[in-house]
């Protein structure tokens, strides 16, 4: 039965071939020795995973990930602008790592996280760490270590608390492998800010792309039907129309009168709501409501990564 475990507890767990809930600035992960398969193994039996949907490698430095992943010039100088942080690099993949991490694929997602705790978990135990969301496959991912215990708590051995996860969502993610970098997933690095050292970039995020498997269109399942909406008035005029007492609402900007509902950020600022949002859909979700209706952020900074989530949150 899962408990909250030390960071010694967890090193050792770890390089036992054991799989353990860890903190980092993005959302939880569950890890495991990227080198052991039977460990990754365990990391797709206990969410879910079909294995067809690749692991992220979590290394401490820039010389890591270049034993894992052939670095080129352009690649490099985004860990330097960017690592530690919210944004995870897809490179050719090295014999270091096996097939299971990367479903078979001949690339690797490396990422430098930044937390402390994490980043004292990597360095402890010399280890490279598979880690995605900690979270059975298709649900919310987890922002706190309770989380993690409520969703996975009997088929792991424990988690590290490290605190809430100051980011929120998931690392954006960026093909470095081929010629042209391509956008993968949008998350808590802004498109903006990747621009700034990359250039304009082309982004391929549907669920019908090779290149992320992963990325489905039907995720972050709160338990019930969302509804979206861009207006705010037409959100509330819905609100009015319906009852209303079984609908949870999740919005951002001034406060509403409503029973069950969740303030994304009073104060419109995306990389607060963002920090929020699966907080928001977890109460919610849990809440008496059976229905939520979510207010979109305007499509800029972390409010795309956030629409991107309310939209897979909302597919069926
Ligand atoms: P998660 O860690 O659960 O947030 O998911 C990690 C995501 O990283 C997967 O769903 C994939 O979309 C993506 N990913 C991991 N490895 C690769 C790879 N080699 N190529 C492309 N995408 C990858
Ligand atoms: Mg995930």
């Amino acid at each position: 039965m899962g408990k909250v475990l030390s960071i010694t507890e967890a090193v050792k767990a770890l390089c036992n071939g054991q799989i353990v809930g860890l903190p980092t600035e993005t959302v939880y992960g569950l890890g495991a020795d990227a080198s052991c398969e039977s460990a990754v193994a365990e990391v797709f039996k206990a969410k879910n995973r079909p294995n067809f949907d690749p692991l992220i490698v979590h290394v401490p430095t820039l010389d890591a990930v270049r034993e894992i992943a052939e670095l080129s010039k352009a690649a490099e100088q985004l860990f330097l602008a960017f690592s530690p942080g919210p944004l995870t690099v897809v490179l050719p993949k090295k014999e270091t790592i096996p097939d299971l991490v990367t479903s078979g694929h001949p690339t690797v997602a490396v990422r430098i996280p930044a937390h402390p705790v994490m980043l004292d978990v990597l360095h402890s135990s010399g280890l490279y760490i598979a880690a995605p969301s900690a979270n059975p496959f298709g649900f919310t991912s987890p922002t706190s270590a309770q989380h993690v215990l409520d969703q996975l708590g009997a088929k792991i051995s424990g988690v590290v608390d490290g605190g809430p996860c100051s980011v929120g969502i998931e690392s954006t993610i960026v093909d470095m492998s081929v010629g042209i970098p391509k956008v993968l997933r949008l998350g808590g690095m802004a498109l903006e800010q990747l621009e700034h050292v990359l250039g304009p970039l082309s982004t391929q995020l549907s669920s019908s792309n090779p290149n992320a498997p992963g990325m489905l269109s039907s995720h972050y399942n709160p338990g019930m039907p969302v509804q979206l909406f861009l207006d705010r008035d037409a959100l509330l005029a819905a609100l009015k129309m319906n009852g209303s007492k079984d609908i949870g609402v999740l919005y951002w900007g001034e406060s509403i009168a409503h029973g069950s509902s969740f303030n994304l950020s009073e104060q419109c600022n995306d990389t607060e709501a963002a920090s929020n949002l699966f907080k928001g859909l977890r109460l919610l979700g849990h809440s008496q409501v059976t229905q939520v209706y979510a207010h979109l952020l305007p499509e800029s900074g972390l409010g795309r990564a956030v629409n991107d989530r309310l939209q897979r949150a909302a597919n069926k």
